[in-house]
């Protein structure tokens, strides 16, 4: 019998029925979002509850079987990948809202909780759970708090670090750390939640958490402009955010390369603004007074269109107008059409974008002269996406699209990492955005907390080897 099947034998009996998925069951799920690939793990865990979690682990732990934790497997960088020897333990039945709190403003779920869910729930009592990001149907606050998610609001309201005010985690050798704390403030001793937040579920499964909630916003007015320049992109911003006094929410930015694509067949969106100008900006207010707040919104872009900051706007006059320039910015799925594609999640100092940018396209064009590529993303952060299709795919190409993007991001001091995380798709460039002293430590921490290494093998900080 293999170590696997002995785990299995114990799990299968701890689990009882549906707790364990097999054989068919497994093969039937896909490996990630957009993929053809069925799931390879060698069999997937539901647990119902924290106690059976790190009831999982200790069997695991005794065993030396490896384990990955998953939410809705929509992360981007492999890290929810299950190869045949490791066991996925998705916490998709463990999807409560326990509790949301309006006097106290913070919600109570359990880590299989999807974000649209919760995002919802807060809205029927007048709050606003602030993460927002594409995949917000799927995507579970267990998978937001272990890759730090970012996605539109980062720019108002922070990355999910910001909103988690306490978790619960179960560590490699079945230990639970109630870190549920419920205040804004507190300083007392080490915040060890920070452990779980964006460490991918290398050093503990999140089973619960406690979300900060906000008022909701009584008023949301939501633009979008054409800019001719990047100089101007830079000034708009600040120009905007000083102007709206606080409420913005969102900056968006696409490059003209991103804009016809969500904008011609066969994507569904009609373009709002004629397609000829170099960039454009989704811009998001969220205040409260709705007229009070549209006139100043229109106010700013006025003025931004008198001085030549912006050469074209149109304003949403409807849920049905926000909704169609939203829908735009979250048709990424389009990029599909120049498969193979390879996709990169980097940041910057914004003033340095643009020279970067032009150092990667220029590198591209002269590598591959027929090469197609999209950039967009939140700007606002510093943070854009680059979609490269190069028309083949493997190792050796994926390597030199990467060395490309990511050289002259290092020269600079940037992430190759915004906010996906690293997964096993990135973990050879880390080096890049990280000093040996970090990684050094990092590997400490992951010795201390996980000796055995079951917790998500590989990911992260490797070892470099296991193929894509
Ligand atoms: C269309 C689309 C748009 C997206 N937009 C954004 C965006 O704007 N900003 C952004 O940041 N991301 C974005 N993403 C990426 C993705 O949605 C986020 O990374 C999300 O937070 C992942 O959540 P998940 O539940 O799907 O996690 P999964 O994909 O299942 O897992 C992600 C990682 O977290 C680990 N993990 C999952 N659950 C747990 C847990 N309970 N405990 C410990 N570890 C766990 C997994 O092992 C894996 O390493 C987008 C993805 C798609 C498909």
């Amino acid at each position: 019998m293999t170590s696997i099947d002995t785990a299995l034998g114990r799990l299968s009996t701890l689990l009882g029925s549906g707790g364990v998925l097999s054989g068919a069951d497994v093969r039937a799920r896909m490996s990630g979002w957009g993929s053809q690939k069925p799931c390879e793990a060698g069999a997937i865990l539901r647990p119902r509850s924290t106690e059976e979690v790190s009831a999982i682990l200790r069997i695991c732990s005794e065993l030396g079987q490896p384990v990955v934790p998953a939410g809705g497997t929509t992360g981007l960088v492999e890290g929810h990948i299950a190869h045949g020897d490791e066991l996925l333990l998705s916490l998709e039945l463990m999807n409560r809202i326990e509790e949301i709190d309006p006097a106290n403003r913070f919600a109570v779920v359990e880590a299989g909780v999807p974000l649209q869910a919760l995002q919802e729930a807060a809205g029927r009592h007048s709050l606003l759970y602030p993460l927002d990001l594409g995949a917000r149907g799927t995507a579970t606050i267990g998978g937001n708090i272990s890759t730090n998610a970012g996605g539109n609001r980062v720019i108002r309201f922070g990355m999910t670090r910001d909103m988690v005010l306490g978790l619960e985690a179960v560590t490699a050798d079945g230990s639970v750390i109630s870190a549920m704390n419920r205040m804004i403030k507190n300083n007392a001793g080490y915040d060890l939640k920070q452990l779980f937040i964006g460490t991918e579920g290398t050093l503990g499964i999140v089973t619960r958490a406690v979300l900060r909630l906000r008022e909701a916003p009584q008023s949301q007015v939501t633009g979008f402009v054409a800019v001719p320049s990047y100089r101007n992109v830079l000034t708009l911003l600040r120009r905007i955010d000083r102007g709206l006094g606080g409420m913005l929410s969102a900056f968006e930015v696409m490059w003209k390369s991103f804009y016809d694509l969500v904008t011609t067949e066969p994507a569904k969106n009609r373009p709002p603004i004629p397609a000829d100008h170099p960039f454009y900006v989704l811009i998001e207010a969220m205040g409260g007074d709705q007229e009070a707040d549209q006139a100043r919104f229109e106010a700013v872009l006025g003025e931004a269109l008198e001085d030549g900051l912006i050469a074209d706007a149109v304003i949403a006059k409807s849920d049905a107008e926000r909704a169609a320039l939203w829908a735009m910015r979250d048709d990424v799925a389009q990029v599909a059409r120049f498969w193979p594609i390879f996709t990169f999640d980097v940041s910057l100092p914004i003033s340095l974008m643009e020279g970067y940018v032009a150092e990667v396209e220029a590198g591209l064009k002269a590598a591959w002269p027929n090469e197609r590529h999209v950039i967009f993303g939140h700007l606002g952060d510093g943070n854009v996406h680059i979609v490269v299709g190069v028309g083949e795919a493997g190792a050796a190409p994926r390597e030199r699209v990467e060395r490309l993007v990511y050289d002259p991001l290092e020269a600079r001091g940037g992430s190759v990492s915004a906010e996906h995380g690293i997964g096993l798709e990135k973990r050879a460039w880390l080096g890049h955005s990280r000093s040996e002293a970090e990684l050094a430590l990092m590997r400490t921490l992951k010795a201390a907390m996980d000796p055995k290494g079951i917790l998500n093998p590989g990911k992260v900080l490797g070892p470099a080897g296991r193929p894509h």
